[in-house]
């Protein structure tokens, strides 16, 4: 028995389409928590075609297995029964409590931010399914923010020339907003202190700038590693050249279990033109600007600010699409014929495991 509640984001972490894959296949029966999909554009009826909704309390009792987008309140996992096993993204490396307090309620926890970011753990990668999307969400955004326009426009009143979007850290979602940038019409630059990413980003057709010096290490599973201080002076610097023609700034550099760096300084944003946007999308672990607030837009020198990391919710449907086969794909590792088998041989299950 599956159960999924109703959250506090817009998102859900079954969609009907993927609960009848999973019903199918699996030999499992999925019990909803009736609205869990509303936000996202999916109904009741939807979901009772091919599961049952119910209330929250049938829905937790029930279930062996619960899933959700982020981790529940600590109140709701109290009610849970002794063994009920979780799917979520925990994020334990920013949670230093959350595998403590889930081990103390005798919950079984898998969190499916700690997967390795390799080939083989690519159908369960939620991290980057919701990076992609945050990217998109991010140049839309912007797009919708800024007092200009993206692409050239050659009219009879006369010619606007494109924009300029500058990418802070190419990764999955900073090489999204590069896609995204390009198709409408934008001049591109992405800096990124992974040396990897250089071919990334001139495929995509922007320009990458280097700043000499990065320490790259092959051994942090694909990660950044944090820069010396002199490094990150030096970049700093070179942002700041750009930042004064750029009409959107897109900022993703993030540190795993570290704080993000400040890249974008004060002086910085006063020497930005006015009606430019900047979306820092690595609010969650701090943010890459002085003046990024929590889930706000703040305005400064005319410069409009958007902390948030969680851009995807802002495209519930299409997340939730992505975020259910995520969940599909990880349940079948360990879920055959309704029954639970799992294997900590598997380095995806041993990997996200991270209360037994
Ligand atoms: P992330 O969210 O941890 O960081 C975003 C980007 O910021 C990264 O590209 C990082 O290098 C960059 N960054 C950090 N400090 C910086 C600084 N001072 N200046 C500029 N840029 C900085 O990264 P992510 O998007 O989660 O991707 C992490 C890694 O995992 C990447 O190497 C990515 O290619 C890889 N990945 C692999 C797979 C796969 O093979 N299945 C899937 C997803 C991601």
């Amino acid at each position: 028995m599956i159960g999924i509640l109703k959250e506090s984001c817009k998102r859900v972490a079954l969609t009907p389409q993927v609960c009848k894959k999973i019903s199918d296949s699996l030999g499992v029966k999925i019990y909803v928590e009736s609205g869990a999909g509303l936000q996202a554009g999916f109904t009741d009826d939807a979901y009772n075609m091919v599961a049952e909704a119910c209330n929250k309390d049938e829905v937790i009792g029930k279930s062996s297995i619960i899933i959700s987008v982020n981790p529940l309140p600590l109140e709701t996992y109290r009610s849970f029964k002794k063994g009920t096993i979780l799917l979520s993204m925990f994020e334990p490396y920013n949670d230093l409590e959350i595998s403590g307090s889930l081990k103390e309620m005798g919950l079984t926890a898998f969190s499916l931010d700690m997967i390795p970011r390799s080939t083989l753990a690519q159908a369960v990668d939620i991290l980057s399914s919701m990076a992609s999307l945050s990217g998109y969400q991010a140049i839309v955004l912007g797009a919708t923010e800024m007092t200009r326009v993206i692409p050239m426009l050659t009219t009879a009143a006369g010619t606007i020339k494109p924009a300029n979007i500058l990418i802070i850290g190419a990764g999955v979602a900073g090489l999204q907003a590069i896609a995204t940038g390009r198709r409408l019409g934008a001049k591109v630059f992405a800096f990124d202190v992974r040396s990897s990413s250089k071919e990334e980003v001139q495929s995509l057709g922007a320009k990458f700038v280097e700043v000499e010096g990065a320490k790259d290490d092959a051994g942090a599973g694909g990660y950044a590693i944090q820069q010396s201080e002199e490094f990150i002076q030096r970049q700093k610097d070179e942002i700041h050249k750009f930042a004064s023609n750029s009409d959107i700034i897109v900022t993703t550099a993030q540190l795993r279990g570290k704080k993000a760096p400040i890249l974008i300084e004060d002086r910085t944003i006063a020497a930005m033109k006015p009606g430019s946007v900047i979306i820092d999308l690595a609010q969650r672990t701090g943010g890459n600007t002085a003046f990024t607030k929590e889930g706000k837009t703040v305005t400064n020198n005319g410069v409009i600010i958007i902390g948030d990391s969680d851009l995807a919710d802002q495209i519930p449907e299409h997340a939730s699409e992505l975020i259910a086969n995520n969940y599909f794909n990880f349940l079948k590792l360990f879920v055959k014929d309704g029954v639970i088998n799992v294997d900590m041989a598997n380095p995806i299950l041993d990997s996200s495991m991270i209360t037994k």
